[in-house]
């Protein structure tokens, strides 16, 4: 049990085969009271309901600023304390360079990017009040080389941008005893991959991976698990790859 009596906050957790969805299940194992965020608020509330008793689930969009504060005091106000943030949402959009829109091009980069920000925003002060608090968020290796099968160049720039953004929130919130690392996973069998791999891409993508398989959900969740225990306590502003050996 790495979470005793600890709070957690999770966005996107509510689809089903989610790594948000893994995540929060993890965490509820190791003890943690979970706050489930997500677009689909009935998703969410169901998602919570699946865990027990004791965890919430809130409609939030984590690229609204003022919807990002409203949960923040929904989940303070439930869990009287919030000690762990996983901003864990995202969208991808699998189109070239020519081909993104400048509408395309904003609603990658707020969900996945300006979301992190915002959300952050929310819990910053409440964690800086009681001087911890533990951030994790969520990059992919489509940041590191430049794209993947599922997002386009404006989710590499996004998720990237997020990798910039949390060190420098790891930097600036250090000294308050608020730790914040990202991870960067390869490819996911989740609704944002899963059934859209015919055996022939499989097979070429399996060829780059020295594992030889495809990540699950839970290969994440138990990275965002090391970040958010204890166990982390001295790890901040890193990033941990989740890809079975993609970058090697
Ligand atoms: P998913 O689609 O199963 O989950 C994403 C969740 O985010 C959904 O529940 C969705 O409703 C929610 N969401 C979308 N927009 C939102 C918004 N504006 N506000 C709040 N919630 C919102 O996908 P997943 O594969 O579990 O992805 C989770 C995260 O992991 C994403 O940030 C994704 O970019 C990232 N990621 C996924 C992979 C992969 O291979 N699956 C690889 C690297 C990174």
């Amino acid at each position: 049990m790495l979470l005793t009596d600890k709070t957690a906050v999770i966005s996107g957790a509510a689809s089903a085969r989610g790594i948000g969805r893994a995540t929060a299940r993890l965490f509820a194992e190791h003890g943690a009271r979970v706050a489930i965020l997500d677009l689909d608020a009935a998703g969410a509330a169901q998602a919570a309901a699946e865990l027990g008793e004791g965890h919430i689930g809130i409609g939030c969009n984590v690229a609204d600023l003022a919807s990002c504060r409203q949960a923040a005091e929904q989940a303070i106000g439930a869990f009287g304390k919030i000690d762990i943030l996983i901003n864990n949402a995202g969208i991808s959009q699998p189109v070239k360079t020519m081909e993104i829109t400048p509408e395309d091009w904003q609603r990658v980069v707020d969900v996945n990017m300006t979301g992190v920000l915002y959300l952050s925003q929310a819990f910053i002060p409440h964690m800086r009040a009681r001087k911890q608090g533990s951030i994790a968020c969520m990059s992919s290796v489509s940041a590191q080389r430049g794209g993947g099968i599922f997002g386009g160049p404006h989710y590499s720039a996004a998720k990237a941008g997020v990798l910039g953004l949390a060190k420098a929130m790891a930097r600036e919130l250090g000294p308050d005893g608020i730790r914040v690392n990202s991870v960067t996973p390869g490819l996911i069998q989740t609704d944002i991959t899963g059934g859209k791999l015919t055996p022939e891409m499989k097979t070429e993508i399996l060829k780059g991976i020295p594992l030889n398989r495809l990540g699950d959900a839970i290969d994440v969740a138990r990275i965002y698990l090391f970040l958010a225990s204890d166990l982390s306590a001295y790890v901040t502003g890193a990033v941990i790859d989740v890809n079975g050996g993609m970058l090697i």
